[in-house]
């Protein structure tokens, strides 16, 4: 009997299901269960909510970085009877990446600590949706040699490199040059919540309002990226290494309606847009069902109630994030790792209450210029400049919390 392609169940692994897009993305696989089966979870140490998902989705595996609690969801699991190999620790996370039966590699960690787990995927050539661009801000050119030389299919699931990629020809794969018809990517960003402020006004911002996306809901870090535009800056080297673009062939437009997510403009003048309610079920089900569509559970747009749409040029003065992420990627070498690590390190001690919000740039902007701008040829050079970042951006923490603990005194 010849096997039907169409009954093919594609079994999917999900790095960070416990986040924002882990949740949607679950969320989309459960209207399709004919089509998708969950091979494994992973999570840092949400035990409970692995619990829950575990029990929803049956997984054969059950990750959790976090050895306390991964012994906390194998003892449940236990006492309840439900069926998951329960693991621990880091490699454990590459270990269900890499694995023979999956399919599909959703790559939703957040920041540097999917980087290790998402190439594992690459190297065993699975489809990878990647969600989770600060491991190609990290090692772009590297994470891109693994994708071709396995064949992964490489699909972007941030929504803006969503929309590209929709708006490129069919049969266009991430990491090809684009054709020279190809004028200009016209990259979206939402301004976030702060756009508009003054840098006086910026200064005296709250975790809470960061964190208080006007159109997206989203994880906390990148919550407070939105914020201070360095998401913007990371989709901008994510959009280089993704389409093989130099920056200068990017144009980011402000657009608070978060409606188009994002353009491609071609020589004859022509402008494609991709359109959609701000919600990422629909890049998630884009790339889990590419090149088919599926039913994704977001509503239709109602371009009447939205009635217009606006764009504006980014404000460089008061939100400097998007000019560093720019020079670094044109500096090359370490700076991006450089750059990501600094800036994780700045928006935890946001997060924390230890710095201001506005000092998260400047915290950046100082680490890349004491940091030696050097070579990558292996992962483990990308590893030596993160921990060398985050090292410098602690530095640069201390001696502002130490001086504004002087002022108070
Ligand atoms: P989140 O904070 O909501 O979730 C992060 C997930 O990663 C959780 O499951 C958490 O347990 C796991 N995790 C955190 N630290 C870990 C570690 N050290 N080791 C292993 N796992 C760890 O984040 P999110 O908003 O879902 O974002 C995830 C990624 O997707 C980020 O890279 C983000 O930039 C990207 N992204 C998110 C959105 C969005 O709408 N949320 C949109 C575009 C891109
Ligand atoms: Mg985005």
């Amino acid at each position: 009997m010849i096997a039907n392609e169409s009954f093919h169940v594609d079994s999917v692994c999900v790095l960070g299901a416990t986040g924002s897009i882990g949740i949607s993305t679950l969320d989309v696989i459960g209207r399709h269960p004919s089509k998708y089966k969950v091979h494994s979870l992973t999570a840092f140490n949400k035990w409970q909510e692995l619990y829950q998902q575990c029990e929803k989705f049956k997984p054969e595996y059950a990750v959790l970085v976090d050895e306390a609690a991964a012994e906390k969801l194998e003892h449940k699991c236990r006492v309840e009877g439900l069926d998951v190999n329960v693991m621990a620790g880091e490699e454990a996370l590459e270990y269900v990446a890499a694995h023979e039966s999956v399919d599909i590699v959703m790559a939703a960690i957040v920041g540097a600590a999917g980087l290790q787990a998402n190439l594992s995927a690459a190297r065993k050539g699975k489809k990878i949706l990647l969600a989770n661009k600060e491991s190609l801000v990290m090692s772009g050119e590297l994470f891109m040699k693994e994708v071709d030389r396995s064949s992964s299919t490489l699909l972007p699931i941030d929504s803006e490199h969503n929309a590209i990629f929709q708006c490129l020809p069919t049969g266009y794969r991430c990491g090809e040059s684009l054709t020279k018809d190809v004028r200009r990517v016209m990259l979206t960003a939402s301004g976030g919540p702060f756009r508009g402020y003054s840098s006086e006004a910026l200064s005296k911002v709250s975790v809470a309002e960061a964190c208080n996306h006007p159109k997206w809901s989203m994880g906390q870090k990148i919550s407070v990226d939105s914020a201070s535009l360095m998401n913007k800056g990371l989709e901008l080297i994510e959009a280089c290494w993704l389409f093989n673009i130099a920056p200068k062939q990017i144009d980011v437009h402000v657009h608070p309606e978060s409606i188009i997510h994002s353009m491609v403009e071609y020589q004859d003048g022509s402008v494609i847009a991709q359109m959609g309610n701000p919600y990422m079920r629909t890049p998630i089900a884009y790339g889990l069902a590419w090149p088919e569509r599926i039913e994704s559970g977001v509503s239709s747009l109602d371009l009447f109630s939205v009635s217009s749409l606006h764009f504006e040029k980014p404000d460089h003065a008061v939100f400097p994030c998007l000019r560093l992420a720019e020079e670094a990627f044109i500096a090359g070498g370490s700076s991006c790792a450089t750059l990501n690590a600094a800036n994780e390190v700045a928006v935890d001690a946001f997060l924390k209450g230890n710095i201001p919000f506005y000092k998260i740039p400047d915290i950046i902007e100082r680490v890349l210029s004491v940091a030696p701008c050097s070579k990558i040829l292996s992962i483990d050079d990308v590893m030596n400049a993160d921990s060398l970042a985050r090292g410098l951006a602690h530095e640069e923490i201390s001696k502002l919390m130490s001086s504004s603990l002087t002022l108070h005194l």
